[in-house]
């Protein structure tokens, strides 16, 4: 056996392998060092995605030729100072980029410092690096890497069409944008400008809207809430979108640390705690957070790609960012997310509908009232007039003289018809709100619950003549098993001979209540809940089930006050612009949207 020192190209090479995977990583690494150089704004040109030809261009520090010539030397760095790994305030540090991307391409650098009258040139192909030459460029940087992974073939042959090489390299280059507003990108490949982003003006916490509204979209910047929080020195900010703004799977849930884009399963851990209550499982809020903290208590140096970080002291920063996480989403209160509205106004925007008497293109009506609209407040009494025919149910709530409540003083409005036994369509001082009673009082079933139970218990209501409720034998042992349990959550049943329960009270919280199919639901549920969970943790279920047995269940008609008392209470509960699965419990589409419906605006 022969032990012998590798190469410096070899050795190159191999690090390239953990450095520089694809495209993207070095797009990322180019990227990043133009960052560290203080670059006010990177261009980003790529070809064939990223595989002929990655240039990136910057107008920061710049190198001399002496540095140039360091920079491609493998572990050599400017950025760290004091031999501290444990004091990281760079993107960079491991002086290993530039000497692994001039292992596995032809690499050349034209960089010109402040106040030099001239740039220089240098070129690293296959491991063998030219002399620096006089070239012209202005201040900052370019590093061209080409046919990247020519010296390695098997990499090369691991790498996926340009198509998604190029995605790859959008998703790197957006996440790095999101942390610095302070800097404009812009990518660019064979045929146009496929991303930019230019510098926003105004307070930091505006500027990094603008540029999240840039990367994630307008949707998410209209309907994100603001989080800033701070726990034992480190702080948390960025935005978190509403629950009704959610997707189906976690990508658009971006986490940073110190600015620097990190994947990190304690943020999406965090972000699930967070929003369990709103959301079903299924669904995935968007996020933006980033994480200050002192550079000593994070440890970047975990992986070549510096994707992840360890955190000194990982349970603070989860309990930071679940707290604020739900605080944020408390203040929101009612508030349901913009799309909501878009949505529906999409459904019904003429000629986009199925209506019996044909499609009607927009501006094909030929109708335009000659004078301004007034505004449809005036004519909202009429509206029930036209129908109250055997499509609708009859209106039960006269448009009665309560105009206070129709002033605007209720940001729900004035109940004024319900529709389909379902709906419940309020008037408000701007437009018109639609309620979806069972969502909502599910949701308000479920809030009023978690409150009870951590303040005076549930209050529960005694039934006249106790329901027999009869059974298979496995669901009255079950029920009975969990008697206690239930009888916390107010409902209060007892074994009754062989096949049957005896339930003697039910929660109070639940209006008239068919018993008889409340339990035999329950049982059903127990079942297949199994024994592991407690009925507190499978509180939204168990809540679910019993709103649907409630008085306020679809289906059954309400009158004008309890439309108005489900409105009240919507707008003092916390979260109940949202089913306990993220749906929406109700659509506000003010007059401005509906005037534009029929072309009066
Ligand atoms: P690291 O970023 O870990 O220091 P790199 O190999 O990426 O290692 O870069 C080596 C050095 O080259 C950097 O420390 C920096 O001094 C210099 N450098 C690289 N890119 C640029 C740039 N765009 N502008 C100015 N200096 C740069
Ligand atoms: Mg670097």
């Amino acid at each position: 056996m022969t032990i012998r020192r590798l190469p410096e190209s070899l050795i190159n090479r191999i690090a390239a392998g953990e450095v520089v995977e694809r495209p993207a990583s070095a797009v990322k690494e180019l990227v990043e060092n133009s960052i560290d150089a203080g670059a006010r704004r990177i261009d980003i040109a790529i070809r064939d995605g990223g595989k002929s030809l990655i240039s990136v261009s910057d107008d920061g520090s710049g190198m001399t030729p002496d540095e140039l010539q360091l920079a491609i030397e493998r572990h050599a760095t400017s950025k760290l100072a004091d031999d501290d790994l444990f004091d990281i305030q760079t993107m960079g540090f491991r002086g290993e980029a530039l000497p692994s991307l001039g292992a596995v391409s032809r690499l050349s650098i034209v960089s010109r410092p402040e106040g030099a009258d001239s740039a220089w040139s240098i070129t690293v192909e296959g491991g063998a690096v030219s002399a620096p030459q006089p070239a012209a460029h202005p201040r900052g940087t370019r590093i061209d890497v080409r046919d990247l992974f020519y010296a390695t073939p098997a990499r090369l042959k691991f790498l996926k069409g340009d198509r998604a090489e190029t995605a790859q390299i959008l998703d790197t280059v957006k996440r790095l944008a999101m942390a610095r507003p302070d800097i404009a990108f812009t990518v660019r490949d064979d045929t146009r400008e496929r991303f930019r982003c230019d510098i926003a003006n105004g307070d930091l916490l505006d500027t990094r809207l603008a540029r999240l509204g840039a990367v994630m979209g307008r949707e998410f910047a209209d309907n994100a809430l603001r989080i800033d929080a701070e726990r034992e020195g480190i702080r948390l900010t960025g935005y978190a979108g509403l629950p009704t703004l959610n997707r189906s799977n976690a990508m658009q849930q971006f986490l940073f640390v110190n600015g620097r884009p990190v994947r990190d399963k304690l943020l999406h851990g965090a972000v699930r705690g967070a929003y369990m209550d709103f959301l079903a499982n299924n669904r995935h809020p968007m996020v933006a957070l980033f994480v200050a903290i002192e550079p000593r208590s994070v440890d970047v140096n975990v992986h070549p790609a510096k994707a992840e970080v360890r955190f000194r002291d990982a349970g603070l920063v989860r309990g930071l960012i679940v707290g604020a996480l739900k605080h944020a989403l408390a203040e929101a209160g009612h508030r349901a997310s913009t799309t909501v509205a878009d949505a529906a106004l999409g459904a019904v925007r003429p000629g986009m509908g199925s209506l019996p008497y044909g499609r009607s293109g927009g501006g094909s009506y030929g109708y335009r009232p000659s004078t301004p609209s007034p505004g449809l407040a005036a004519s909202a009494a009429a509206f029930q007039s036209p129908f109250g025919g055997s499509a609708l149910a009859q209106p039960s709530v006269a448009p009665s003289a309560d105009d206070t409540l129709s002033q605007g003083s209720y940001p729900l409005g004035a109940a004024r018809a319900q529709l389909h036994e379902t709906y419940v369509v309020a008037q408000t001082a701007d437009g018109i709100v639609i309620v979806d009673q069972h969502a909502a009082h599910e949701r308000l079933v479920y809030e009023r619950m978690k409150k009870a139970l951590g303040e005076t218990g549930v209050a529960r209501q005694a039934l006249l003549i106790p329901e027999v409720v009869e059974l298979d034998e496995s669901a009255v042992a079950r029920l009975v098993q969990r008697a206690g349990e239930l009888q916390e959550l107010g409902l209060v049943v007892e074994a009754f001979g062989d096949g049957a329960v005896l339930v003697r009270e039910v929660p109070a919280m639940l209006g008239q209540v068919d018993s008889q199919a409340l339990v035999r639901d329950l049982a059903d549920e127990l079942s297949e809940f199994g024994d592991a969970f407690s009925l507190k943790e499978r509180l939204e279920d168990v809540c679910g089930t019993m709103a649907c047995h409630g008085s306020v269940r679809a289906g059954r008609r309400l009158n004008g006050d309890e439309m108005n008392a489900l409105l009240r209470e919507m707008e003092v509960t916390p979260h109940s612009g949202q089913c306990n699965h993220g749906r929406p419990t109700f659509v506000e589409l003010k007059l401005a949207d509906i005037e534009r419906l029929f072309g009066r605006r």
